[in-house]
Parts: structure tokens; sequence; C-alpha cells
């Protein structure tokens, strides 16, 4: 076994892989940038070196860099995590050249798995099915609309490099072929570098079931599978294990796959294959195809971890040092079931945009695993993906773990950032998912009442003005009642909106809140103000803000500044603002140049998608205020319209 590790990544995969390192006796050695001079990573290795700038280019993707600190601080080996370089085959040659071990398959391995089309037809020639379509080198547009009219519409187009979503078009008509194939290529150049696309017949009620493997070299055996059916565009959200409706047959059919996709490779390492399956009619062993291989440790490996009681960094650990597999397939168990949710600092209400700021407070469930690359203080940067915490609950029953991740969800606290918790825990409790009728669509279809605003009720306002006005120790209220009845004015800001209400002191922790023409009896208990009887959720008090955490959301109210005279209206004047941090991708004005509403401005790409922003009125362009290739952050001017009179 290594002595000493380098981990060639940040954030929570980082600390993840710190922690199998440390409970197997194996020093770390963390790397970061400019932006991670403070992060959890580095705080909990054992040494760490600088690698540069805050973008991913200066830092996380310098290989040079990343060996060269390994060298010199006498690691072994390198664990790449997932992201960044972990499927970077030229990487894995630097590092072997170097000397060193890389801590996952060969370079020829993520080679022959790298590109989809590749990969799609290795796998027909090792007999795993594969997602009928067409994988050729013809290129031109003539050709692949003949292809896909051939499939059969619907199709799908995607970038043979892709990944996370991107370069990705689903076209139902032939007529809309030609348009959806150059916006592809076009999101596929800039992405990868690489405009290469395949198509494939979309899949109906697609579910995304995923198998678990792990090749030593010689073997290979599967951890069974992970659906991952919950998604938005694409991208996965909350993954369980097992997948719902799953029979044996379908199992052994999917694993026998997959393993016979590592062993036609010699596979070394943590790997997943990802399969689509038609799940219309339930789960059957002849309606499952190979999508990819992600050749390297999944976001969502915790869910398998969950349900096997295996430790997949410790296996990867101790194959990449030349064990063998530590067990054999039919050792492998398979016990109760497991859920993840990603928490992300992002803004539902705005469509999702990533979203940065300061963690004023962070806190977890009792009881429940996070995975976390932050702590209460930390910031969570334009730079990377916003990721604050996977949230992993295992239960007896599908039923008991699903109730477990609600419960955690409900109880998770964040604040001094927007977060999709409450899109998560809406998730978590949606009648259909908790019925297992999972499939891609089911974010989609349901996407207004899984993110429309929680109502703000009058016993959650209550209760924050209860708290700020009058905290929560039982001592100070005991001396007020001296004056009893003792009457007060509070005073909060929801949004836009000032609350105003009178607050009367009846007893030791009892109090009358009266609050829009109505009357609130409350009581001081252990956790917090009750209000008419219930709790409505722990309250925290920053100085500018009290946050509620409530079930059903956290709600955030600010304190108003006696100051404030109302001055700013949240107009903007003629200023078109970045909705987001992230990257100018495109200015599409000039000073001088005549606009109309609704025309181009820029366009703004954030670690996931890109935002073109729109003229909010005719006018003149009076002023362009960054230029293409400028990191911004949310808030930042952008373009300014001259002032009109009409
Ligand atoms: P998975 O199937 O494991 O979710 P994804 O393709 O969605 O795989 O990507 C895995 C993770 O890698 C993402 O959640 C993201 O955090 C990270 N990632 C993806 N692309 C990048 C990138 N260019 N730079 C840094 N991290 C990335
Ligand atoms: P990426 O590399 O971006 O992860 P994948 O090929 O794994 O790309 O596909 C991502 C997601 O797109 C899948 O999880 C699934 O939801 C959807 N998808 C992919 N292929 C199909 C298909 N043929 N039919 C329907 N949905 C598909
Ligand atoms: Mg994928």
């Amino acid at each position: 076994m290594f002595r000493k590790i380098l981990i060639a990544n940040r954030g929570e995969i980082a600390c993840r892989v710190i922690a199998t390192a440390r409970r197997l006796g194996i020093s770390t050695v963390a790397v970061f940038s400019d932006a991670d001079a403070a992060a959890l990573h580095v705080a909990l290795a054992d040494d760490s070196r600088h690698i540069g700038g805050a973008q991913p280019a200066d830092s996380y993707l310098r290989a040079d860099r990343i060996i060269q600190a390994a060298l010199a601080t006498g690691a072994e080996a390198i664990h790449p995590g997932y992201g960044f370089l972990s499927e970077n085959p030229d990487f894995v040659d630097q590092v072997t050249a170097a000397g060193l071990t890389f801590i996952g398959p060969s370079a020829d391995a993520i080679r022959a798995m790298g590109l989809k089309d590749a990969a799609k037809a290795l796998m027909e020639k090792a007999g795993v099915p594969v997602v009928p379509g067409y994988h050729g080198e013809d290129q031109e547009p003539d050709h692949l609309a003949v292809m896909a009219a051939e499939i059969g519409y619907p199709v799908l187009i995607k970038a043979v490099a892709g990944g996370g979503g991107k370069g990705m078009r689903r076209v139902d008509r032939a007529a809309d072929f030609a348009d959806a194939l150059a916006s592809a290529r076009a999101e596929a150049r800039t992405a990868f570098g690489n405009d290469a696309v395949l198509i494939e017949k979309y899949i109906d009620q697609p579910r995304h079931i995923e198998i678990q493997i792990f090749g030593d070299g010689t073997d290979a055996v599967h951890l069974h599978e992970r659906d991952c059916s919950l998604q938005r565009r694409h991208q996965k959200v909350i993954e369980e294990a097992p997948a719902p409706g799953m029979t044996p047959e379908m199992r052994a059919a999917m694993g026998e796959a997959a393993v016979r996709a590592a062993r036609a490779i010699g596979y070394r390492g943590a790997g997943t294959c990802e399969f689509i399956v038609d799940g219309s009619d339930g789960l059957r062993p002849d309606r499952f195809w190979f999508m990819e291989m992600n050749t390297r440790l999944q976001v969502e490996h915790p869910v398998t971890e969950a349900v096997t009681g295996i430790d997949l960094v410790e296996w990867q650990l101790r194959i990449a040092s030349g064990e063998p597999l530590p067990l054999t397939q039919a050792q492998i168990p398979l016990i109760g079931h497991a859920f993840e949710a990603r928490l992300y600092a992002e803004d539902v209400p705005a469509g999702f945009l990533p979203a940065t700021g300061r963690l004023d407070h962070l806190r977890f469930a009792d009881g429940i695993r996070a995975d976390t690359g932050v702590r209460s203080g930390d910031r969570i940067s334009p730079w990377y993906d916003p990721m604050i915490a996977k949230i992993v609950a295992h239960g007896p029953s599908r039923a008991a773990a699903l109730n477990r991740l609600a419960r955690a969800l409900e109880d998770t606290e964040v604040a001094g950032t927007v977060t999709n918790l409450a899109f998560l825990s809406r998730l978590a409790r949606h009648p259909g998912f908790a019925a297992g009728r999972v499939d891609t669509g089911l974010i989609a279809r349901d996407i207004a009442s899984l993110t429309d605003p929680a109502p703000v009720t009058p016993a959650i306002t209550a209760a924050a003005l209860l708290t700020a006005e009058l905290g929560t120790a039982a001592a100070p209220l005991q001396g007020f009642t001296l004056w009893s009845p003792l009457r007060r004015h509070a005073r909060l800001r929801l949004g836009a909106d000032e609350i105003a209400a009178a607050i009367t002191l009846d007893g030791p922790g009892r109090a009358r809140v009266e609050l829009a023409g109505a009357t609130l009896s409350a009581r001081l208990k252990p956790e917090g103000w009750e209000v008419e009887g219930t709790h409505p959720g722990r309250v925290l008090c920053l100085p500018d803000a009290v946050h509620v955490f409530a079930r059903s959301g956290t709600v955030r109210f600010t304190i108003p500044d006696p100051f404030d005279r109302g001055t700013d209206d949240g107009a903007t004047g003629g200023l078109t603002l970045s909705p987001m941090p992230g990257l100018v991708r495109e200015v599409a004005v000039r000073p001088g140049e005549r606009v109309e509403k609704g025309d181009r401005l820029a366009v703004i790409e954030a670690m996931k998608m890109e935002h073109v922003l729109t003229a909010a009125r005719d006018g003149t362009v009076a002023e362009v205020l960054v230029e293409p290739g400028a990191q911004v952050e949310a808030g930042a001017a952008l373009v300014r319209l001259e002032e009109t009179d009409g």
C-alpha cells in the first residue's frame, strides 16, 4: 500500500479521498489554487502545495505543476477525483512517465472509452447492447440527416466528446434537424474542442441506470446498479440504489454486460457503465442499452457504498497499489436502500442559475452522511462547480431511506447563499417519486410545483420577529415581566415588503404578536418560539438577516436599516447586469448601436450553462463595460443603454 498520495482535485471529492487515506494510514498532499488557499481540503490534508491561479486552466488542469508537487512532496501516487484531469489519458501518461502511479485505469482504457462513438463501437464488438443509432465517421450534415431519418424521430444528437449534458439536442422532426445539429456542434466545439457528433434513437420514458464496476486488470466485478433517472436537463439531481422495480434477471443481465465491457479492455480501477433503459413497460432485460463509460469514481458513488458497506476509495487505492479485487462477485452484499441528493448553491426561481456567496452558516442533519468540501464561513466562489454537499441517506427499505433523506434535507441549514434545498425537499416528498415512478422527464413535467416558492406563513414571520426582538434566552424575558405587560414594535423586511408587528409580553416566555390584523400567541420552548402551538422552524439571527429554517424551505428576512430612505428602488437605469457569476462568452453590441427590446446583448457562461442577456427595452448602446473572456461577479454591469426620454 502507498505511504503518501497526492489528490489532484478540490472540494468534497478531495476531502472524501483524504478521509479514506487517513483511515488507512496513508498521508495526503492537497493541491490548491489562489482561490482555495483556505479551503477545507487543504486544511484536512497532511501537506499541501499551491499550483496556480483560480482558473482551472491555471491550476487544477496544470498536469505539470501537479506532478511537480507530487515529486516535491514524496507522494507515490495521484488520485484524480472526478472532473478536471480524471479522464485525461495524456495526464495518465505524464504521471506514469514521472515514475508515479495513477490511481485509476490505464491511459489506453481511458482512450478506448473517452469518446462516445469509439466506446459504442467497442461495446458492440464485445456483445454489449448499445443505443440504436449512428456513430460513424461521416460527419456531413446531409449524411447525418439521412441517418437520423433512418433511425426514426425523435432522435438525440450527442457530442462524441460530451459530458455533463453538454452538446446534446433532442430533435423531434426532420425540419428541425439542421438547426439542432449546428447548435449542438457549436456547443461541443467550445466545450470540448471537438465538434463530432453521433445520433441516437431517443428512448421513450428513459431511465438512467448505471452499473458500478471494478477491475484489477485481470478480472472484473460489479457492485450493482444506481438509478440516476431524476435529472434536470440531463444532469443528475437525486440518485439511488437499488433501482426501483429492479428484478434479479435484469440486474444480472446489466451487471454481466458491464463486466463484459470492463473485461474487453482489461479494466483496472473504478468505473461506471451508464445505460439508458426504456421504462415504458417496467424493467425488462431486453430493453437496456449502453450509453457511455465513465472511467473514474462517480459523484454518486456514496449510494453504492451505503448499500454494499464497501469503501470505494479504499478499493481504488488497494487495486492501484497492486492488490487483486478484494471480493468475488458472490461476496458483494446489497443491503437496504440508499439515496443521494446534490445540494447546490443555485438560484432556483431564477432558473437554477449558479450562485455564489459566503456560507454564513452551514449545518447538516444529525446522523446522516454529508460529503462536503466547505464549512461555515467559506465562500462559494465563481470559479468552480457550486456543489455544497451530497446528502446520503440509507435505510432498510426504499420508503424508510427516502423518508430519512426528506427529513435530513428538511433539517439542513444553509445561510449566506441561495440553494436548491427546498427543491430537493419537495422532490424527496414527490408522490410519483415515492411510488418509484421515475424517468428522466419527471422533474421537467412537475417543475412548476417543485419550484414555486413556499408560502411564508404568519407563524414563520412571527417566529422571526420574536427571535429578532427578544432572542430565545429565558432569563432576559423574565426580567421584562417585571413591567409586564410590555408592548414593543418590531420590523423586518421580506424581499421588498416591510413587515411591522407589535409584540406584547404576557409573562415569562409568553407573548402575543399582532401581525397583519391578526393576533398570534407564542411560547418560548427549548427549541425556540412556538407560535399558535406549532414550531415553525429553527431561527438564526445574523447581523443583517434573520433566517427561519422551515420545513418548506428557508425564509430569509432582512433587518431594515433605520436610515434607509428607500432610495434604492431596484431600478438599474439603463444597465444590464450579470445575473450570475460567470465568464463573458460574447458581447454582441458596440457603443452607438441601436437595439430593440429582446435583442441579444451578451452571453454569460457559468459552469453548466450559457445565459443570453437581451435588451430590456429599445435604445442606443451608450457603453459596453466588459470584454469577452472576462470573469464577472453576479450583479456586474455589462452594458449601459443611453437614457431615453420616452
Ligand atoms: P457524474 O455522472 O459523475 O455526475 P458528470 O459528467 O456530471 O458525471 O461530471 C462529474 C462532476 O465533475 C460534475 O458534477 C462536476 O462537479 C465535475 N466536473 C465536470 N466537468 C468539470 C470541469 N470542466 N471542471 C471541473 N469539474 C467538472
Ligand atoms: P453525458 O456525457 O453528458 O453524461 P450521456 O450520454 O451519459 O451524456 O447522457 C446524459 C443523459 O441524457 C442521460 O442520463 C439521459 O438522461 C439522457 N439520454 C442520453 N441518451 C439518451 C437517449 N438515447 N434517449 C433518451 N435520453 C437519453
Ligand atoms: Mg453520462
